[in-house]
């Protein structure tokens, strides 16, 4: 098959691109360095029977239709609802940070006057980003939100991105904000499900097509080369005139000419256990390092249709800085969003603007905090940009 279209990288970017495409006929070559499809939201069933989620955990929920449409074609769905508890003064608390862990950190009438206060201030059923409740005119508003930002924000926020809730941008602790509400699900979105026989099998349904070829244990960048003066990407040696859908990093696309980009790594330690360990999915830990070195532990189980009842596979999340060439933290995970980072970023994409054929897409590649859904939005509108552009 001689491609039309080249992609890089089998996860939600790559591959709902390649799929929108193949339908209109184009032969779309798929090179991925991993030994498998799906990029980050890989899954497999382990010696426990437990639906291991390789690259940590993901969790489906979007209020897109149209997302939902599109995936729907390739799977079945189960409901399930994330809850998450942190770890507060040895007691297990709703994260987002609600009503309810009011009434579970506080004295009973303490903890009723600080609810009438939150309530009166903003609403029932409202969501404030941390970093806007510290800014409250209300005095007590603001002495509940330093004990907020003190046990939820503060110690996770600095193990997870190894900068202070407030170097990094303000987004990203504005995911998960304080909830004024009962609502004690870690997300809101209307629809919140699981693929029925998880994320790989709908991968395979989603690649399988007649004008997708992918080729696993690919490092791209060991088949492409950039010229940066022709403005052109070779393939093999041969230029390739058809676009080039890329969702890997940007700086290893262009040799780290403008240097390296900030990403955030982790590794999991994962443990078999005997029956159930936690009565959630996700227990996190907003303490120091020192008491706790980790930032999560999921039990994969709690989230999986047909559950195993003898056996339990959890895994402990510790953050670390990413080097590409280190031996721990060599997977990036996460941007990281500094100034200073995202003006490197800048760099890079406006190497990309010259070449015409070449697209960044992905969480790596644009260099976004991406969830799934948004992924999906982002390639099918990619896939009809390049279909309307012929
Ligand atoms: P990826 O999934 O990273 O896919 C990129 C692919 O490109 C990879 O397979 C990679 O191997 C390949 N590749 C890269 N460079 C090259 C190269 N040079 N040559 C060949 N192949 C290459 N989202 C949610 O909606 N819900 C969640 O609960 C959730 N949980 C998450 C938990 C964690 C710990 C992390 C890190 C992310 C989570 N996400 C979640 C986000 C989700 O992983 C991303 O939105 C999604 O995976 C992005 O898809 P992508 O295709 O852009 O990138
Ligand atoms: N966060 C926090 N404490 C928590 C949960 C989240 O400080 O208990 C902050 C932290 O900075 C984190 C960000 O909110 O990186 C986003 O959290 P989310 O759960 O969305 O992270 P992800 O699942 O993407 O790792």
């Amino acid at each position: 098959m001689k491609p039309d279209v080249l992609i890089v990288g089998a996860g939600f970017a790559g591959s709902v691109t390649a799929r929108v495409l193949a339908e209109q006929g184009r032969h779309v070559l798929i090179l991925e360095k991993r030994s498998h499809i799906g990029g980050n939201a890989y899954d497999w069933l382990d010696e426990n029977g437990v639906m291991r989620h390789e690259y940590g955990p993901h969790i489906f929920h979007t209020s897109s239709t149209q997302a939902v449409e599109f995936l729907s074609r390739f799977t079945d769905w189960y409901d399930y609802e994330h809850r998450v508890l942190g770890w507060i003064e040895g007691k297990l608390v709703p994260i987002p940070f609600n009503l309810t862990s009011i009434e579970l950190l506080f004295e009973p009438q303490r903890a009723d006057h600080l609810k009438e206060v939150l309530i009166r201030e903003y609403g029932m059923e409202q969501k404030v980003p941390i970093l806007e409740l510290r800014k409250s005119e209300d005095q007590e508003v603001r002495e509940l939100a330093e004990f907020i930002f003190e046990h939820v924000f503060k110690y996770y926020t600095m193990k997870q991105w190894g900068y202070t809730a407030e170097e990094i941008d303000p987004a990203v602790t504005g995911r998960v904000p304080v909830l004024v509400s009962y609502d004690d699900r870690y997300f809101q979105d209307s629809f919140q499900k699981m693929p029925d026989q998880g994320f790989t099998a709908l991968f395979e349904k989603l690649l399988d097509h007649e004008n997708i070829e992918v080729r696993l244990n690919t490092e791209a960048m060991d088949h492409l080369s950039v010229d940066l003066d022709a403005h052109t990407i070779s393939l093999d040696g041969a230029i390739f005139e058809g676009p080039i859908v890329y969702t890997g990093l940007a700086d290893h696309l262009f040799g780290y000419v403008k240097g390296d980009l900030p990403y955030r790594s982790l590794e999991f330690e994962v443990r078999s256990e005997a029956g159930q360990v936690q009565p959630v999915t996700t227990v996190n830990y907003p303490t120091p390092a020192e008491v706790h070195p980790y930032t999560r532990i999921t039990e994969y189980k709690n989230m999986q249709k047909e559950a195993p009842k003898e056996r339990t596979t959890i895994a402990v999340e510790y953050p670390y800085a990413y080097h590409r060439n280190g031996e721990k933290g060599n997977v990036p995970y996460y941007p990281v969003f500094t100034d200073a980072s995202k003006a490197s970023y800048e760099a890079y994409r406006s190497l990309a603007e010259q070449i015409p054929n070449l697209y960044l897409l992905g969480r790596l590649a644009e260099y976004k905090y991406y969830n799934m859904d948004a992924i999906v939005d982002a390639a099918l509108a990619l896939g009809r940009e390049l279909l309307e552009k012929e």
